[in-house]
Formats: structure tokens, sequence, C-alpha cells
């Protein structure tokens, strides 16, 4: 049995065959079509059935959506691919293809794929976020996705950021809220934050390129950046106490991350020490799909006994 995982991007939609030990056998992408749910379900269709005729082995499915699918109704819900939402994207999909899909948010995803093989296997709980355009996270405990009655787990994003300063900016959010972190610990976090602080409108990449050359107020920017995001870890330390947490996103690309906000993150655990390590996602982008693919073949296993 193969292990068949797509991502489902604002951009892209890409498709990944696994076997057994995590081999990657085909790989294939194409632009996710814009504000019509009829043509990104035919699109997925024709990327799976296309990959069914060429590997010809069976296959399960799991594929993970920049949202989540309502409890209640099965429908897709929080997705900023707003043409999916209401949609019942997974029974179109098993109708079609006559055989069951797992659909999940794509930062379980990048969870699951760390956890099992990634930069947190071997570690019995994995909590792993992805720091990039927003901000989500996903908790997986001894191998399994952690999945509550609301479909939410690891939604963190969306809490306000803990302690607080006067420098850190309340913005709005796209939820309806304002002050969330995700406004200010993102790649667009960091543009809007360090306008505020600097009067200066640049992409994070560029702070990013001008701290690593040793500019001192690029360095001020990324160090309080770092301190934002140490403070909203140690609250998820305090919370759930993760053996490991991995990041992944375009922030998990700033070097300085992983060597500041360990050293800082202390003043708020409510621990003598803190051991926990951070570490960077192994599968970075890829994540996404092979995560959806290992979420497939679990689901497939626990379905069938
Ligand atoms: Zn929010």
């Amino acid at each position: 049995m193969l292990q068949f995982g797509i991502d489902l991007g604002g951009t892209k939609t890409e498709i990944i065959a696994l076997d057994q030990s995590g081999k990657e056998l085909l790989r294939r992408r194409k632009p996710t079509p814009r504000d019509s749910y009829d043509a990104i379900l035919n699109n997925i269709l024709s990327l799976v059935n296309d990959a069914a005729s060429e590997l010809a082995q069976s296959y399960t499915l799991g594929l993970g959506i920049p949202g989540a699918l309502s409890y209640q109704t099965g429908l897709v819900k929080n997705a900023n691919t707003t043409c999916l939402i209401g949609e019942d994207l997974k029974g179109d999909l098993e109708r079609a293809l006559k055989q069951p899909v797992v659909i999940t948010n794509d930062a379980d995803c990048l969870a699951l794929s760390e956890a099992t093989d990634g930069a947190g296997a071997g570690f019995p709980s994995v909590f792993a976020v992805i720091v990039g355009t927003g901000c989500g996270g996903g908790w997986v405990v001894r191998g399994s996705l952690v999945s509550g009655p609301n479909a939410i787990t690891g939604e963190w994003g969306h809490n306000p950021l803990p302690w607080r300063e006067d420098s850190d900016a309340v913005l709005n959010c796209y939820c309806g809220l304002s002050g969330c972190q995700e406004t200010i610990l993102s790649g667009t976090g960091i543009r809007l934050q360090a306008r505020e602080e600097t009067g200066k409108d640049q992409p994070a990449e560029v702070w990013v390129a001008a701290a690593e050359a040793g500019d001192e107020e690029a360095k001020g920017v990324l160090f309080r950046h770092h301190r934002r995001l140490a403070k909203a870890l140690a609250a998820v330390i305090n919370l759930m106490d993760p053996h490991v947490i991995v990041l992944g996103g375009g922030v998990s690309n700033i070097a300085s991350v992983y060597d500041v906000v360990p050293q800082l993150w202390q003043e708020w655990v409510f621990s003598d020490s803190v051991i926990t390590p951070l570490k960077k996602s192994v599968h970075g982008d890829s994540s996404g799909v092979r995560g959806a693919a290992w979420l497939g073949a679990q689901a497939d296993y626990s379905s069938t006994g």
C-alpha cells in the first residue's frame, strides 16, 4: 500500500507518493486554481488519478489544507483560500475516488511529518508551528496527531501575545480580534512591528539580511522579535511541556532564532530550568505533503483496525 499526500496551498497543489519506509516515489505540483472550488477539486483529482495510474498500486490519501473540517458539519472552515469554506471537500473527493480521504490542517501535517521522521523523531511529544505568513501549530503525542472537539488543537497564533510590553504593537488580525501573536511573530508581523518601531517599511527578509550583516538597528528588530517569540513559546511550554518544539515556515529560516529564543524563554517558564530543544524542521516546505501522506496511512490503519 502506497501513501499519497497532497498539500493544497494558496498558490500550488503538490502530491507526493511514499512507500512504507517513507521513500519518495513520485512528486508533482500544479498551480492551485483561483476562486473556483470545482476547479480546485478537479485539480486534486487529476493529480491523484495520474499518480495512481502511473504507480499502479493501491494507496491511502491524506490532504493538508490551509483550514480545517468542522466536526459538526464535515465542511471546510477557517480557510484562507476562501472558496473552500463551506464545501464538502472530503465527501466530494471520497465519492470521486471511491476510497477514504483524511483531511487536516497544514500545520498538523508539519507536526506529523516532523514527528515521524524529521526534527521531532524519537521524542514522545512534539509541538510544531509554521511561523510564516501566519502562525499555526500542531501537537503530536507518541506518533499520533492530537485533535479536539473544535478541530483547533495548536491554533496558538490567535492567542494574544503574553507578557505584553508597551512597545509591542496591537495589530488587527483577519480573525476579527486584535493583538493576536500571529500578527507580530509571523514574517508579516516582523515587517509591521519594525515599521512601528523604526518608521521603515521593508520585508522581514531585508531586516534579516541586514542583521546578519551586522546592522545594529536590524539586530535590535530581530532581538525584540525573538524575545516575543520566546514569550509565546514559554506559554506553550507552561501549558503542554512538549518534549521538543519544531519550527517551520519562513521565520524558521532565521538562524538566530535557535540561539536567542532558548536563552530568553527561561524568564517566563515556570521551572527552575528549561531543557526543551527548539529545532528547525528537517523537511522544510515538504513537511506539508509528507505529513499529509503519513496522516492518510494512519487513518487507514485505524479504520481497518
Ligand atoms: Zn487572530
